[in-house]
């Protein structure tokens, strides 16, 4: 459960988005330029609700066992006060044998850190009749720990540079999804010139590979609890944000 009552969880979307403004002035940003995804896992379903009353619309999930569970829950009580649609982001590691459950749950994946799972998913959201939109996960720190495409090279490293516009090409090319952009996490550090670098780094590789590709890719996931602000400020269209609005996970 929780440790937040409803009413907390929407005084701390309030404040949340107090800084998401703040943060986009300091850089001429409308303050509309940037999506608030609450990361809802581990939390049950009342706290989304208790989100969604705060004026929260996006939802970020990182485990499809839990969110198949959980959605549907939401959805169930939700007709009567919302005036929008929620939108279901899977920002976690997605397992080839649960791309069916993904495409029938979510409306956009973060996650995507390998060309086959790409692949899968185009083929799933084709025989669904739809096109779903994604994100690359790119491993910009080079931490071990962390998945996605390599990149912590990609400014001096030819080589890493042509797989990541060769990776690119492929998904941009598959008839299943559309390729929104790059996502990424930042090293878990409290140096803000560490993590400016690593969100910076993030925009300028999106930058040379919308340039390559000759179609742009409008949205940069990066930013969490710890390092939103400083994420907006080097371009997040998407923060995800999990503990600043529903307190600690249990
Ligand atoms: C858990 C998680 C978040 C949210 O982290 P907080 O520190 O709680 O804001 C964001 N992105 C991903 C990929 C996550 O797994």
């Amino acid at each position: 459960m929780s440790l937040y009552t409803p009413s907390v969880i929407a005084q701390n979307v309030a404040q949340v988005q107090a800084q998401i403004a703040e943060a986009c002035a300091r850089v001429n940003r409308p303050a509309e330029s940037v999506i608030l995804v609450a990361v809802s896992k581990k939390q049950p379903h009342q706290a989304v609700l208790a989100a969604v009353e705060g004026g929260v619309r996006h939802f970020g999930e990182n485990r499809v066992e839990e969110a198949e569970d959980k959605i549907p829950r939401v959805t169930a009580v939700l007709p009567p006060y919302t005036d929008e649609a929620l939108t279901w982001h899977m920002i976690g590691h997605v397992q080839s044998r649960k791309v069916r459950a993904v495409v029938a749950h979510f409306d956009l994946v973060h996650s995507v850190d390998s060309l086959p799972l790409a692949s899968k998913l185009s083929r799933m959201a084709e025989k669904g009749g739809r096109v779903l939109p994604l994100h690359l996960q790119i491993n910009v720190s080079g931490e071990a720990s962390k998945s996605g495409f390599a990149a912590q090279a990609w400014t001096e490293d030819p080589a890493q540079r042509a797989e990541l516009l060769m990776a690119v090409r492929h998904v941009a090319a598959l008839p299943g999804v559309t390729l929104r952009g790059l996502m990424t996490m930042a090293p878990f550090v409290d140096d803000a010139a560490v993590l400016r670098q690593t969100f910076a780094s993030l925009r300028g590789l999106r930058d040379l590979l919308a340039e390559s590709l000759g179609t742009p890719l409008p949205d940069l996931s990066m930013g969490m609890t710890n390092d939103y602000p400083i994420a907006i400020e080097e371009g997040a269209t998407h923060v995800r944000i999990g503990r600043a609005i529903f307190g600690e996970r249990l």
